[in-house]
């Protein structure tokens, strides 16, 4: 039996190396963390080479916390003396009516002083001639929109974490948690470890983890795709004259220019089936490869071209699409985060947050939305809201 660290970060995906950053930075303890399959795997949700980032969302909560996430990125940048966002410009786009207003993203980045411009059909082919649009298609553009370089910003993360200090081991799955008045024990790779404090940030595997406080949650693992196309005009794609991009209707679709492929990327947001973790395959799904082409088809022709790979990645998703970022109830020491398949350019502050919750008892961020204990999280069969 070792008791040898203050705190045991759970899961070492993009959150959790973010907690396990945040945690060593902070120089107030000595931090575990530990990864069940090898650093930097493609089985959970945070690889590949980019993610998008924006201030402009829905509701004001996230707009907040969107800005303290550039912070947290940009401290691990002069931290890491490594680049891990890339900012673009940002569109989000689509028809009048739809089944994402514009209004709201406009009315959530307006109330917390974030400047953006509303941009006509006309305006956006002006300016962006790689889209084809009709009149009745409009959008708002954010200039600090761009990505994040995913599988970077989790190696910087990790990285500086053992450079402050902490212990990082991968292919250690958590085998059982106990809790013993406060007390916890965390059975991982053959070791039992003690500590005084854990935060869990295992993605797609969230419920076994909670499943060791009694927790259980209405969450769906998806498996979902992403497409880099060999266009024919790479040059247009370029990130310095075409910006990240989301289609902000039923179904909705996004993508970036070239980065880290030789082609532009595009996707189905929340396209994807239901899957077990373990099981699921890594195929892509055709159909949803088809719905990509022909929506592309139709507004962005000039980014088709043959397909250079398609990767999946799981999303776990809640049904009101909110994250949860919380303790558990009733275990004030252990914290945890569900990223609700749009987590990946919080992942740094969501983990710092997660670390302030059980070291500090609480944190500076507006959380309140994200609560553990919110009723729709209580039913067993709740609606489902993925198109935010
Ligand atoms: C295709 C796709 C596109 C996306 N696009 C965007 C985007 O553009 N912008 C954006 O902000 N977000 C995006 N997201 C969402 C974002 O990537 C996720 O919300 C985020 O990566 C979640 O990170 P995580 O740390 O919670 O999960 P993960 O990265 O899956 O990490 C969980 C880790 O916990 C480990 N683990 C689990 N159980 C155990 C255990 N018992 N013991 C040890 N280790 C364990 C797992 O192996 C895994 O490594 C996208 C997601 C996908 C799939």
């Amino acid at each position: 039996m070792a008791r040898d660290y203050d705190c045991i970060v759970l899961g070492l995906g993009g959150i959790g190396s973010g907690a396990a950053y945040w945690l060593a930075r902070g120089g107030r303890s000595r931090v575990l963390g530990l990864e069940q399959f090898e650093f930097g795997h493609v089985r959970g949700e945070s690889q590949d080479h980019s993610r998008i980032i924006r201030l402009s969302y829905h509701a004001p909560n996230y707009v907040r916390l969107a800005k303290r996430a550039y912070e947290s990125w940009e401290a691990l940048e002069s931290d890491a003396k490594t680049r891990v966002v890339l900012k673009t410009g940002g569109l989000d786009l689509g028809p009048r009516v739809s089944a994402i207003p514009l209004q709201g993203y406009a009315d959530a980045m307006t109330a917390c002083d974030v400047s953006f411009e509303r941009l006509d059909a006309h305006e956006i082919m002006r300016r962006w001639p790689q889209f084809t649009l009709a009149d009745d298609i409009e959008g708002l553009y954010q200039s600090q929109s761009g990505l994040v370089m995913a599988e970077r910003a989790n190696d910087a993360h990790r990285r500086m974490a053992r450079a402050h200090g902490a212990v990082l081991r991968d292919n250690a799955p958590v085998e059982w948690i106990r809790d013993t008045d406060g007390e916890l024990e965390v059975r991982a790779g053959g070791t039992t470890y003690r500590c005084a404090k854990l935060v869990i940030a295992a993605g797609p595997w969230s419920n076994s983890a909670l499943a060791n406080f009694g927790l259980r949650l209405p969450l769906e693992i998806t498996k979902e795709q992403v497409t880099y196309f060999a266009s024919p005009h790479l040059a247009a794609f370029a990130p310095e004259r075409f910006p990240v991009w989301i289609w902000m209707d039923d179904p909705s679709f996004y993508g970036f220019p070239v980065f880290g492929e030789a082609g532009p990327k595009v996707a189905q947001d929340a396209g994807g089936l239901p899957v077990d973790p373990d099981s699921r395959t890594f195929e892509p799904d055709t159909e949803n490869l088809a719905r990509v082409e022909n929506f592309m088809r139709r507004y962005l022709p000039t980014a088709l071209g043959p397909v250079i790979r398609t990767k999946t990645c799981l999303y776990t998703l809640t049904p009101d699409r909110d994250f949860v970022v919380d303790r558990i109830p009733g275990h004030p020491n252990v914290s945890f985060a569900i990223g609700a398949g749009h987590a990946f350019k919080f992942a740094s502050v969501i983990g710092r947050i997660l670390g302030e919750l059980v070291v500090d008892g609480g944190t500076a961020s507006d959380i309140a939305g994200f609560s553990a204990e919110r009723p729709i999280l209580r039913e067993i069969d709740p609606p489902k809201t993925y198109m935010v």
